[in-house]
């Protein structure tokens, strides 16, 4: 039952993030909810990533939406198709399809006098009370700067456009980059392909986290007692919140020790080439770029058919790779795992908020938003994922869920009150940013070391503080650092 004024709502993107928005909504009572997805199909990061190995590397049942527990989970780690089955089900389940609108991708936002207007590759839809966007973080594959690139003559993509049509069965496959993509495609794909060059620049710390089945006694025991689902995803929860995300922002050394030593007896038990193992051994800190985690790495890269080139690429040729030595690597097969630009957050829409203040000139310096979700000057417009959101810390699925319930909460005021929009103070916005940069210094990412969580300007856009700071923010808007705006406001 809804509590106040119906809002017009647009949600952008129909993956986990914008399924679980409109349910929320609709959950407050908020049903004239639309979303714009650009592709035909939901599922986002799951819909689009489909390279072999995929899987997730936070445990699967803290991967869930909180208000669909899954006992089904088969893995530790679910598979992507594994999730993508599960965002598909809820999204099922719970009608979400009446909402969604595909094949319109969201090219242009435009607020004007408390209403925002969006233009779509499949027409102009407005005016919406209220604007989430729910993109993803990860979506704009970085291809590597690398001379020659375009003359390859064999094939080339990049991990986030799959060739699911390119077969790999006895190929020479060179893949660049490697990160958790890559050694998730190299334990994949070894036994497979005729040879795997692995073109390493950096090394990576690799956590083993098994990844083992759930067995089908266990799963039915979690069917039959949704307490014992609930009381595992709570254990789960307490040791990757308040014990991993804590120590990787300094506030947990003990843990962190801990993870160091798992690290570095996971390199040292399981490659048994000194060479070898040296090679792979990164110089500098555990968790500074995102960990790596994986039981099944180490083991396919000792396989007879890989070899681990660490020698520096000087470019691609015709018919393969050349290394500042002056070797020739001929490949049938280039993969690029050379990950994603995660600070594009926004592009390539464009976004006009109040008194025309477009989105590059409030980010002229750098992307900053009022706790990751609102921006100055942008009324009535909210973000998951958005800069400085926990990216390096915890689920994804939690800190969406989180972000949502702020948005929620600002909505519910919006709702119940004669204001037509807020706005976060431009105050509020740059102590908040003020007080991540202090903080930043005291976690691992700032140790020393390049990672995808930096941006152009060596800004490390993740969150500096543990879990229950973030929930106890997100959980509690202060609305003192909002503008109100009534109708001749607005
Ligand atoms: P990534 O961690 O950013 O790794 C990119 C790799 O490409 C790095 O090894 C990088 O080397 C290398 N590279 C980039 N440009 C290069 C160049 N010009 N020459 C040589 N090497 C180059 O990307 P990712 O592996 O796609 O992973 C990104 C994130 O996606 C992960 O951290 C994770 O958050 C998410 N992800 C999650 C899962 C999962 O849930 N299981 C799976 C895959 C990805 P340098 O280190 O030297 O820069």
């Amino acid at each position: 039952m809804i509590n106040g004024k119906k809002l017009n709502i647009a949600v952008i993107g129909a993956g986990a993030s914008g399924i679980m928005s409109v349910i929320k909504l609709r959950e407050m009572g908020q049903t004239n909810v639309q979303v714009f997805e650009k592709a035909q199909d939901i599922g986002g990061t799951w819909r689009d990533n489909r390279y072999p190995g995929i899987a997730c590397d936070v445990p699967s049942h803290l991967y869930r939406f909180s208000f669909a527990p899954n006992p089904d989970w088969t893995r530790v780690c679910a598979s992507g198709e594994e999730i993508l089955r599960y965002l598909r089900r809820v999204y099922d389940e719970r009608d979400v399809g009446r909402h969604v609108t595909f094949n319109a991708e969201v090219t242009e936002v435009h607020y004007l006098k408390g209403a925002w207007t969006l233009k779509t590759t499949g027409g102009t839809y407005g005016p919406f009370d209220v604007l989430i966007t729910a993109m993803g973080i990860l979506r704009f594959p970085t291809m590597p700067d690398i001379a020659g690139l375009a003359s390859f003559e064999g094939t080339m993509f990049h991990t986030g456009r799959w060739r699911d049509d390119v077969s790999l069965e006895g190929k020479r496959v060179g893949i660049i980059g490697t990160g958790s993509t890559a050694t998730q495609i190299v334990s994949a794909i070894v036994g497979k392909v005729g040879k795997l060059l692995l073109f390493q620049r950096t090394p990576q710390w690799i956590m083993r986290l098994p990844n083992t089945e759930i067995s089908l006694e266990e799963r039915e025991r979690f069917r039959r007692d949704p307490e014992l689902l609930e009381q595992h995803y709570q254990e789960l929860g307490h040791e990757f919140n308040s014990k991993f995300a804590a120590a990787v922002v300094g506030q947990n050394p003990r843990v962190y020790e801990y993870m160091e030593q798992m690290c570095r007896e996971n390199l040292e038990t399981s490659v048994t080439d000194p060479v070898l193992r040296e090679k792979l051994r990164p110089n500098y800190k555990v968790g500074c770029k995102r960990l790596v985690m994986s039981d099944t790495f180490y083991t396919a890269i000792q396989h007879s058919n890989a070899e681990l080139v660490t020698d520096r690429i000087e470019c691609v040729e015709a018919g393969g790779i050349r290394t500042v030595e002056g070797r020739l690597y001929e490949i049938d097969v280039l993969i690029l795992a050379t990950g994603y630009d995660a600070h594009s957050t926004l592009f390539p829409m464009k976004v006009t908020g109040r008194h025309g203040l477009t989105i590059e000139e409030a980010w002229k310096q750098a992307n900053e938003a009022y706790l990751g979700v609102t921006i100055p000057g942008f009324p009535n417009f909210f973000m998951i994922g958005g800069p400085n959101s926990p990216i390096g810390n915890f689920s994804f699925l939690m800190t969406a869920e989180r972000q949502c319930e702020y948005a929620i909460s600002m909505i519910q005021f919006l709702a119940t009150n004669p204001v037509v929009a807020v706005s976060p103070k431009l105050e509020a916005m740059r102590n908040f940013n003020e007080s991540v940069k202090g903080q930043m210094s005291e976690t691992v990412w700032a140790s020393g070391c390049k990672s995808w969580y930096m941006d152009r300007n060596g800004n490390i856009a993740s969150w500096p503080w543990t879990y229950e700071h973030f929930e106890q923010l997100m959980n509690h808007p202060d609305l003192a650092h909002f503008e109100q705006l009534d109708s001749t406001q607005a």
